[in-house]
């Protein structure tokens, strides 16, 4: 007995056919069993269901080798050999690759290059003229070529030697066994066999369905296309002559051309379409209530191609953690480590705590950087807490010390993590696949235990991602060694080769590759991106075949146009939609395909390509998308519909649903917006006077103890102040700035007043060098020994920046102590100065050391408690004193007094340091004499230039006077934008330059 052959046209025809066949095969009994060999598992189930609504026994749907496993595996298994696996052919691959010299084997371990050569492997055995395909490729000439086919050849001798069997195999002793009379259980439980839909049929396989038929009833139903799909079925090979096709039962598709704006678009429309199909024809189970939001958890669906394990988290997880070392554990690599993982609360897998404290702390790379930096910073928060602990207590105090508490708990954790992760991700001693197999189990049990926050489909792909790693193990047996780039890339296949079914057959939408709906029908099918290179595929160059001795081009066109033409076939007797979209993701134009076009074709005529994509064209079946305003997607697009209509006719975007909406932000936007240009002061503009109430405010400046700096940032722009000082707004700093390039100016400045507080506190102890005498060269010695000192420190903590960079850095600060040194000896011989105390805090109640606070009454019986640190405080021998504060930026060149009422408010540091100055002579009983307040521009940038401020009765009644005023607008709300003068020169207005709140403020 041969196979009976019966042309089919795939789709309902198809489907109505094999209802009618196995009601015949079972006319008799109707448990009589059937098997059906489908194209694909997917079509297997779609086609069951199906038929369970008219109600079926004993008839198993299957694929051809699962077919030949039932019938030949226990063959195989009886002579000692055993299935070869994608780990192990690949092994075997790469040992062939690497042992055949010539221009392949330094790429042996190429996941690329080991795919083609496998590929290359199977597709020979599984052709006709084996013998004289290897003539051709021969004859064909390229070292590439011969190389490739000594591989293929050692790699199949290693196969064998390893006693491994592949599909080939398997199909051969199914045949075979079906030849010798065995199998009998298992032809029994099969019955009569149904191919339905191959989309080939090669020598092996024919042989098997010719050695089935021998034993049992064997029915091909080939698949019958307009232009006969162009597929090479080998039909022949069955010994069999063809029937007369089955009469189509459904009509074919109206298929309908349609052209989108772009991509975006074009999966849109699609989804419209069928959301309007689905009102139309109730019985498509699409949920109504996914109209409104229509995303992929709404609409119920099926991805016929899976999801890949790859893209699993324990897979991203496992792949991210063992790249991590060789990407040095960068900072981007490390957050984008850690983005992949899913978490509910806890640091651990937190990336933006990561994020955060790693900005804050100045990480870039390396796994050491990590622990010292972090730790770094976990005592530099301790350090603020220590201090805020002299603070009294305050809403906003204990909300500080809360935040550094965690700061400090959230950066150790992560300094103990990493370390855990750096330690566990060393590379195992051994270079075997064991060791390795082992050492990254490890790596997954330690840091990716799934927990709470993983989905159930991630835990489900965790156990898979284990146990495709402990697969890897097989590879022993071939490949005595391994590295871990080879271990990681077995990995990243072996993830990447095993895909998880997603959705259920049978609800919502199939989506996936056109290619697998050989064997489904459908009411509607739509075809997205019909593109001119896609459909038919454009050539492709063979990188080991050049020439193409094996005719794999043309093959592979007759089977994508197969493919084609079945899915269209699928929709027979309902629509079919093919669109193509004008421009791809990146915006570039591209046109329709050609067999889109025959779609519209008149007998030899067909639109233009062009033509369709300017839309110049008319076709009775072919339609443009026009955007969300044609079919609106959800009630969201509905209202951005009307937005976008009302705006276009010039109405008021306040009155469309989308403007009225409190929960939405366009009216909110609408508003400010109209706010701001408007010659009011609003709350958008920084006018608060509805919320003053509000403890924050309403304190005023009367709150806990506040610096000179605090204050000055209201007279500067009040709504900085509000940020900073009101709401604690902290900024973020940007890791790819140029703080990564040179050291900070803020880390700059805190240096030099460092090395000057330790320099000038040896000269105040030893009173050398005296008032009038030059530094010598042992006092230069000693400041460059304590600058050394500080640029190893700025070094360790990670701030100095490039190495370059801060080799100049470093020589110019050297250069400007110098300069520094020369100047002070000079002034302090004019004034007889000699220095007293250095960083002299006062406010600080609980250091030993530390000088009251300055208090200002305010009125109505409150006060400002003011604290700071100075920098320097001179005394000369009648007692008169003199205050140094260093600045290492900018000299802003301004005039301070009186008169100007300290700058406007914008100039406190020097009157309230000479405050303290002065209320420490009035505590001891002392004449608070007229004090120099002085700002000293200790760098060349800043010309060593000097402002001072005399600070008398009158200085100090102004400063009450302006800090009266600053407190009355900070309690009455009043919190402006305010940029200050554009500058020409920088580019940007005078306060924004270097605010810290310019992106979020609507005035930058
Ligand atoms: S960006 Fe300019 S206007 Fe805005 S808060 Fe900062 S300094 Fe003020």
């Amino acid at each position: 007995m041969v196979p009976e052959l019966v042309p089919v046209r795939p789709g309902p025809t198809a489907t109505a056919w094999l209802t009618v066949r196995i009601r015949d095969l079972q006319a008799d009994d109707p448990l009589h069993p059937v098997t059906v060999v489908v194209p694909g598992h997917h079509a297997g189930l779609h086609l069951r269901r199906g038929l369970a609504a008219g109600g079926y026994a004993n008839v198993r749907f299957t694929v051809l080798a699962r077919l030949a496993e039932s019938l030949g595996a226990g063959r195989l298994a009886a002579r000692g050999r055993s299935p070869l696996t994608a780990v192990t052919r690949a092994a075997l691959v790469r040992t062939a690759i690497a042992a055949v010299p010539g221009p392949l084997a330094a790429a042996a371990v190429h996941a690329g290059l080991v795919d083609l050569v496998a590929g290359l492997a199977t597709e020979l055995r599984r052709r006709a003229d084996r013998a004289g395909d290897l003539d051709r490729v021969r004859a064909g000439g390229t070292l590439t070529a011969r190389s490739a086919l000594e591989a293929v050849a050692g790699y199949e001798h290693r196969r064998e030697a390893a006693c491994l069997y592949d599909e080939v195999d398997l199909l051969t002793a199914a045949a075979g066994a079906l030849r010798a009379g065995e199998g009998s259980v298992a032809l029994a439980e099969t019955g009569d066999v149904i191919v339905l839909l191959p989309t080939r049929i090669d020598p092996p396989e024919a042989e098997l369905l010719r050695a089935l038929a021998a034993r049992t009833s064997v029915v091909v139903a080939l698949p019958h296309l307009e232009d006969g799909g162009g597929l090479d079925l080998g039909a022949a090979l069955l010994g069999a002559a063809g029937a007369a096709p089955v009469p189509v039962g459904a009509p074919p598709a109206a298929v309908t051309a349609l052209v989108a704006p772009d991509p975006v678009e074009e999966v849109r429309g699609a989804v419209r379409e069928l959301l309007a199909a689905a009102e139309a024809e109730p019985p498509v189970p699409l949920h109504r209530a996914a109209r409104d939001t229509l995303d992929e958890a709404g609409v119920p669906h099926v991805a016929l191609d899976g999801r890949r394990l790859e893209d699993s988290v324990a897979a991203r997880g496992l792949l991210g953690l063992i790249r991590l070392r060789d990407q040095d554990f960068t900072r981007a690599a490390v957050l984008g480590w850690l983005s992949g993982l899913p978490h509910r609360g806890g640091v651990l897998r937190s990336q933006a705590r990561w994020d955060q404290l790693s900005r804050d702390a100045g990480v870039v790379r390396g796994a050491t950087q990590w622990r010292e930096r972090l730790a770094a910073l976990a005592e530099r928060r301790e350090r603020s807490l220590q201090r805020l602990e002299q603070d009294p207590e305050d809403a906003a105090v204990e909300a500080h010390r809360a935040a550094l508490q965690r700061d400090i708990e959230d950066a150790r954790r992560i300094v103990e993590h990493v370390t855990a992760i750096d330690s566990a991700s060393r590379p195992p001693r051994e270079a075997t696949w064991e060791a390795h197999v082992v050492w990254a189990a490890r790596l997954r049990d330690e840091f990716l235990t799934p927990d709470d926050a993983w989905s159930v489909e991630d835990r489900e792909a965790s156990q898979a991602v284990g146990e495709a790693l402990h697969a890897l193990g097989e590879a022993s047996a071939m490949e005595p060694a391994v590295s871990v780039r080879v271990f990681l890339r077995a990995l990243e296949d072996a993830l990447r080769g095993r895909r998880r079914p997603e959705g259920r057959i049978g609800r919502g939408v199939v989506i996936g590759p056109h290619r697998l709906l050989w064997g489904f029908d459908l009411a509607r099918v739509h075809v997205l991106g019909a593109l001119e290179a896609g459909f038919p595929p454009a050539a492709a160059v063979d990188p080991l075949l050049a020439g193409d001795p094996l005719g794999r081009g043309a093959a592979r066109e007759r089977q994508e146009r197969a493919d084609w033409l079945a899915a269209l076939a699928a929709a027979d007797g309902g629509e079919a939609v093919v669109s193509a979209p004008v421009v791809d993701v990146e915006g570039r134009a591209v046109y329709p395909s050609p067999w889109m076009l025959d779609t519209l074709a008149d007998g030899d005529l067909r639109p233009r390509a062009s033509a369709v994509r300017a839309g110049s064209a008319s076709h009775p079946r072919l339609r443009r998308l026009g955007g969300a305003a044609e079919t609106p997607l959800s009630i969201a697009e509905r209202r951005e519909v009307e937005a976008a209509t009302a705006w276009a006719a010039g109405r008021d975007l306040f009155r469309t649903a989308l403007g009225r909406r409190d929960d939405l932000p366009l009216g909110r936007v609408l508003e400010s917006a109209r706010a701001r240009r408007s010659d009011v002061l609003t709350e958008f503009d920084g006018h608060l006077a509805e919320v003053a109430h509000l403890p924050l405010i309403a304190r005023g400046l009367s709150g806990p103890a506040q610096s000179a700096t605090g204050i000055e940032t209201w007279a500067t722009c009040p709504f900085h102040h509000l940020m900073g000082r009101v709401l604690a707004v902290s900024p973020t700093e940007d890791v790819d700035d140029d703080r990564w390039w040179q050291i900070d100016a803020a880390e700059r400045g805190t240096l030099v007043h460092d090395i000057l507080e330790k320099f000038f506190h040896h000269v105040a102890e030893t009173g050398h060098p005296a008032p009038g005498s030059p530094y010598l060269d042992a006092d230069v010695r000693r400041i460059e020994e304590i600058a050394a000192g500080a640029f190893r420190d700025a070094e360790a903590r990670g701030i100095a920046g490039h190495p370059l960079v801060w080799a100049n850095e470093r020589a110019a600060i050297l250069a400007d102590l110098r300069t520094l040194l020369h100047e002070d000896a000079e002034q302090r011989g004019d004034g007889g100065w000699r220095p007293a105390h250095l960083e002299q805090g006062f406010g600080f109640d609980a250091e030993p050391h530390s000088w009251p606070a300055v208090t200002v009454p305010l009125g109505d019986g409150r006060v400002a408690v003011l604290r700071g640190r100075i920098d320097r405080v001179d005394v000369d021998e009648r007692g008169r004193a003199r205050i140094i504060d260093y600045k290492t930026g900018r000299n802003a060149k301004v005039e301070i007094g009186a008169a100007n009422l300290l700058e406007h408010g914008r100039r406190l540091q020097l009157p309230i340091y000479g405050r303290a100055v002065r209320d420490r002579a009035r505590g001891a009983g002392l004449p608070a004499t007229a004090t120099t307040s002085l700002y000293w521009y200790a760098t060349v940038k800043g010309q060593f230039a000097q402002t001072a401020l005399v600070v008398d009765d009158a200085v100090e009644e102004a400063l009450t006077d302006v800090l009266g005023r600053i407190d009355a607008g900070v309690r009455a709300g009043c919190f402006p934008q305010v940029p200050g003068e554009f500058e020409e020169w920088w580019g940007r207005c005078e306060n924004c330059g270097f605010c810290d709140y310019d992106t979020l403020c609507p005035a930058s």
